[in-house]
């Protein structure tokens, strides 16, 4: 059983009990339930949480097209949905920043940054008011850094253009910075019942086995195909239930690798399935090759100060603070002449002061391997200002460090070196 809103008001009778069925308010809001014994939708109104009034409408109402589909998924979505924070609000904010952590990032791995930033920053005042630094450390290790000075930047147009209050349609949220169509439609759906359908990997995923698909969803033309066919399957009356069930179906049952075909209750009508093509569906392009960078990180210290540099734009990391940096384009890390790097950047190497050894560690991003080797150099002298100004380098303690936002490769070289 599920509940929910918007369903079309033409296609029912007035309530005897005289509340008008609108789309909302206390009383009056109508409800409905899908019964998966008699396959009809209950429609009732609300009162004091009980239903007074009950109607059964035909499941066609539900899906226009392939109804199958939408009946299908509905009737799978309440067993087998995974319980999860924000499938318990209609908060745009709460919504808006799940699925800005969910994009490339796992379920298991993207809830503790939602817990974290929903308890650290419970409204979008609170997170427009946080420094950068602040929210790029408590997003540090879940990558794509730009996400999250987007979101950074959105809560703040939220609050200065919208007095705080997040737009309720597709369309006006589509003017937020960092919102695509994706967002747009997670929230409008979610938040605000628009009937909106969303496309992510496991949509097209769905649709393409489902109905057979073969067009290249790398390809930017496709989203219009799978969209215009999404926007006929999706529910008037549960837009929000059908994306949400249409995701977590593609997520946990027709998953990329050995999807659960055997217990589908889409196998009948699935085109991948009845033509043997499910591995081969959907087609989608290779994505361009990985390169390898390779990183001399110069870790200078003097006494128990350390010097850091924040990396600045067109470039990984954007924001985040690294180490002195001499980049190589050679196919591997030549030997580097340590005395004149660190003369280059005003500074003397303490001969006299053991030297902890060079540590090598590899870092793997989406479109990019680093290479990077540590080089550990205690100074004579702390660095003069003219070479900081000069380098960018700036004094941090330990502590301080610590608390900065960093790539996940320099933060496990700190905890490696300076537990
Ligand atoms: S039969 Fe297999 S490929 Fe088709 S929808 Fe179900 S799980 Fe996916």
């Amino acid at each position: 059983m599920y509940a929910g809103q918007n369903l079309p008001v033409q296609n029912v009778s007035p309530c005897p009990v005289g509340c008008s069925l609108k789309k909302s308010g206390h009383k009056g809001s109508p409800l409905f339930w899908f019964c998966n014994t008699f396959s009809t939708i209950h429609l009732g109104c609300h009162f004091f949480f009980k239903p007074l009034y009950i109607k059964s409408l035909p499941l066609s109402v539900l899906a226009p097209a392939h109804p199958y589909f939408a009946q299908a998924l509905l009737e799978w979505y309440p067993r087998h949905r995974r319980d999860l924070p924000w499938r318990h609000t209609r908060n745009p904010y709460a919504i808006w920043l799940s699925e800005v952590i969910l994009q490339q990032t796992r379920v298991k791995q993207g809830l503790p940054y939602y817990l974290d930033f929903i308890t650290t920053y419970p409204t979008v005042h609170d997170l427009a008011a946080a420094p950068e630094d602040e929210v790029l450390r408590h997003w540090q290790g879940l990558g794509y850094y730009s996400r999250a000075r987007n979101m950074h930047h959105t809560a703040q147009q939220v609050v200065r253009e919208y007095a705080g209050v997040f737009p309720d349609t597709y369309n006006e949220l589509l003017k937020l910075r960092g919102v695509g169509q994706y967002t747009a439609a997670a929230i409008a759906s979610f938040a605000f019942g628009e009937k909106v359908a969303v496309l992510d990997g496991n949509v097209y995923r769905v649709l393409s086995r489902v109905f057979g698909i073969t067009s290249d969803i790398a390809a930017p033309a496709t989203r219009k195909e799978f969209q215009a066919l999404a926007d006929t399957l999706i529910p008037a009356a549960a837009p929000d239930e059908f994306n949400q069930a249409i995701m977590e179906f593609g997520a946990i049952q027709c998953t990329p690798v050995k999807p659960d075909c055997l217990f589908c209750p889409l196998q009948s009508q699935c085109y991948a399935f009845q033509h043997g093509m499910v591995q081969e569906l959907p087609v989608k392009s290779k994505a361009k090759a990985s390169r390898t960078r390779y990183f001399h990180y110069l870790v200078l210290r003097h006494d128990d100060t350390l010097y850091l540099k924040k990396r600045g734009a067109k470039d990984i990391w954007q924001g985040l603070y690294d180490f002195a940096l001499t980049e190589t384009e050679a196919a591997e890390l030549p030997a580097l002449d340590l005395a004149a790097a660190v003369t280059a950047l005003g500074g003397t190497i303490d001969t006299s002061r053991a030297e902890e050894p060079v540590l090598a560690l590899r870092h793997v991003l989406s479109h990019q391997k680093v290479e990077a080797r540590f080089h550990p150099v205690q100074l004579t002298q702390p660095l003069p200002a003219a070479a900081l100004a000069a380098s960018g380098l700036a004094p941090f303690t330990l502590e301080q460090a610590h608390d900065l936002p960093k790539p996940v490769l320099i933060a496990n070289y700190i905890d490696k070196s300076w537990k």
